[in-house]
């Protein structure tokens, strides 16, 4: 039985689409991988050529290839419509009235699109299940697909909330992303410690003043 859902993969990016959040992107078809692969293992032979390696050396050989299946089928596989999570739901018999869900400290990888570094960091999910409850693996999946993009952190953030709210059918949902950046650790400004945060709040944690969002960031 397949882990995926490319039917909902398609609905939840066509939905961004509508809000505005999506990733800027030209296609997310999933026939052509073989096709990317090489041309990326190209690519990055050339690139490494270029910085002036000898791609002839058996430690390097390989590499072009390595990175190539690495960014299609791993870090970067998020940026197609089939490798989106099966999302199955179950009606909801458990929470009433305000109550949420939440699961914290969910790990998650992802990596700038300003710089391909990466982001390292957690996630923290909280929502009211109306008719429907979803999985809590599914959080972290949903979570993962939308990070293996190249990625800006406030707009990852905005994604794994609205895709839950359109799964669940929830209007109550809330994201918190903590991430440190390697491209300000690495370069540039070279600062190991700072970390950023960014929050999503939509529905009743959005509401002026909220009690449930207080709430939430005070049970993370
Ligand atoms: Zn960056």
């Amino acid at each position: 039985m397949s882990k995926n859902n490319p039917e909902l993969g398609r609905e939840v990016n066509e939905y961004l689409d509508l809000k505005g959040i999506n990733t800027p992107v030209t296609n997310l078809v999933a026939e052509d991988r073989e096709v990317k692969i090489e041309k990326i293992a190209d690519l990055t032979k050339q690139m490494l050529e270029v910085l002036g390696l000898d791609l002839r050396d058996d430690s390097l050989e390989e590499t072009p290839m390595r990175v190539a299946k690495m960014y299609v089928d791993e870090i970067f596989s998020g940026l197609r419509y089939d490798t989106f999570p099966k999302c199955t739901t179950v009606e909801n018999k458990f929470c009433n009235g305000d109550e949420f869900v939440l699961e914290k400290d969910i790990t998650m990888y992802s990596d700038c699109e300003h710089h391909l570094r990466p982001i390292i960091g957690k996630a923290h999910i909280a929502y009211i299940p109306g008719e429907k409850v979803l999985g809590l693996s599914k959080l972290n999946r949903i979570t993962q697909y939308f990070a293996q993009r190249p990625q800006v952190q406030e707009r990852l953030t905005q994604q794994i909330a609205e895709a839950i709210a359109f799964i669940t059918e929830s209007d109550d949902v809330m994201v918190i992303v903590e991430a440190a950046h390697t491209c300000v650790s690495q370069r540039g400004i070279k600062d190991t410690n700072s970390s950023t945060s960014t929050a999503c709040c939509l529905g009743k944690f959005g509401d002026h003043n909220s009690v449930l969002r207080r709430e939430v960031i005070g049970s993370i």
